[in-house]
């Protein structure tokens, strides 16, 4: 049996493909089935897609989508659907939690729930055997939603983690030899903006082991050597969403990466789980960038609508440590919390300027369907009426805030992008690139 992945891009900038299908891809071919890739970048149209379906030939359409992918998915599926009759699968984080509405559209066959290997291989299995509609409707596949039938229950997350087949490198799309990894799934803290802790929820009232799993080092540096040892390999991104968990793994990591792998990386962290002793070890280990989620510079927003209880001194000593130990620092900032005023918008704007990080990201709040901040949005009728057809583009709020208004958070974003070119100008980038950047920035927040 054949599985074609579709990536659906949503910018027109470069980045790496989903990693969930090049999990799914390598287990698919390990028990003997083929797996094929196909991105359709925002030039790409549907007869392209088409044109890709034709050359493979698939037995199977999968598609893996964030709440940021999901529109142009659902289009682009359901066009597809007029021309060619393979059945379709959605997964990842918007089909495992807005199932019902992915499938009510047309072109649309199942969804999977939460940890796709063992489920996707089940229903390759079924549809070879002729018996996928069936067992699925009828509930027998779990993770495996199958339109018009019954929800599935889920199987337990698989356990040891390390039986999970190294990423299908093909289908993610890398570039210059950077390689990016994950060394583990779910994330313990509570974040109630966050989509990504969600699966830890979902499955937190199953049988079997928690969702939050990690790698052993063996895997981990494995997989690396392999791709240090073919040549394709120049610096690591570790995609978890905290790296930094579990204080002994990291300090063993810290110990064998120089010997058995030896290549620059980059990690995401929470300022509450490093320290100077931690980020001197990372440096030594060769890591060059930590991305940290800021989110506020208010204090009670963190503290009361976030779930986030650092302090903002917190904050300014893990970047000065950062630093000191010599590794760069990329702070994340959101703007438009439900719940958040002007006023608070303002102190992050200071923390920010207080924290100078090298890099930094903003974002505009988007409620993404299953997490705390969603719910608290429905329940106060902040969410507009079509909310499902307003994509999640972070850069205008989609929400009918009190007190503080559209027009409030565009000004707001307008200040960040003049941070930004500040920033740009400081480091010496040419003028006409400044100006793309402040051009194409207005131009996006325009169009939302
Ligand atoms: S620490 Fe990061 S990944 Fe974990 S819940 Fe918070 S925002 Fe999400």
């Amino acid at each position: 049996m054949h599985v074609l992945f579709l990536e659906v891009d949503t910018e027109s900038a470069w980045a790496v493909a989903s990693l969930g299908p090049a999990f799914l891809a390598a287990t698919l071919r390990a028990q003997g089935h083929g797996a094929g890739f196909f991105r359709v970048t925002t030039a790409v149209g549907l007869d392209e897609v088409r044109a890709a379906v034709a050359r493979e030939q698939p037995d199977l359409i999968g598609v893996s989508v964030t709440t940021r992918q999901w529109l142009r998915a659902r289009d682009l599926l359901a066009g597809l659907r007029e021309h060619v009759d393979v059945p379709v699968i959605l997964g990842g984080l918007h089909a495992t939690f807005s199932p019902e509405e992915v499938l009510r559209h047309p072109g649309i066959d199942y969804v999977c729930l939460g940890e796709g290997e063992a489920a996707l291989l089940e229903l390759v299995e079924a549809l070879r055997e002729g018996r996928a509609l069936r067992d699925a409707r009828l509930g027998r596949i779990r993770n495996i939603w199958a339109r018009g039938g019954l929800r599935p229950g889920l199987r337990p997350p698989i356990e040891p983690i390390d039986a999970i087949p190294f990423a299908a490198r093909d289908l993610l799309d890398e570039r210059w030899g950077v390689v990016h990894v994950s060394t583990q799934r779910g994330c313990p803290f509570p974040c109630t903006y966050c989509g990504a802790r969600m699966y830890d929820e979902l499955y937190a009232g199953e049988d079997g082991p928690a969702y939050g799993r990690r790698r052993s080092h063996g895997n981990v540096l494995a997989e690396l050597r392999a791709l240090r040892d073919a040549g394709a390999l120049n610096y690591v991104i570790f995609l978890d969403d905290t790296f930094t968990i579990h204080h002994p793994w990291v300090r063993e990591f810290c110990r064998r990466y120089p010997q058995e792998v030896g290549r620059p990386f980059s990690l995401h962290a929470r300022v509450e789980t490093v320290n100077p002793r931690m980020l001197q070890e990372l440096a030594a280990a060769g890591c060059r960038l930590i991305v940290y989620g800021v989110e506020s510079g208010s204090p009670r927003v963190r503290r009361e609508i976030m779930q986030r209880s650092a302090s903002n001194q917190r904050f300014v000593d893990v970047f000065r440590w950062t630093r000191e130990a010599g590794i760069g620092v990329t702070a994340n900032y959101i703007l438009g919390t439900p719940g958040e005023t002007v006023a608070e918008m303002e102190e992050t704007l200071a923390l920010h300027r207080r924290l100078q990080p090298d890099d930094f990201g903003f974002f505009v709040f988007y409620p993404y369907p299953g997490t705390a901040l969603f719910t608290l949005c429905r329940e106060r009728g902040y969410l507009p009426d079509d909310y499902l057809e307003r994509p999640a583009l972070h850069r205008r709020s989609i929400l009918r805030l009190p007190g503080v208004s559209p027009e409030d958070i565009d000004a707001m974003y307008a200040r960040w992008t003049e941070a930004r070119i500040d920033a740009m100008v400081a480091r010496g980038v040419p003028a006409q690139e400044v100006a793309q950047v402040r051009e194409a920035a207005l131009a996006h927040a325009a169009c939302g």
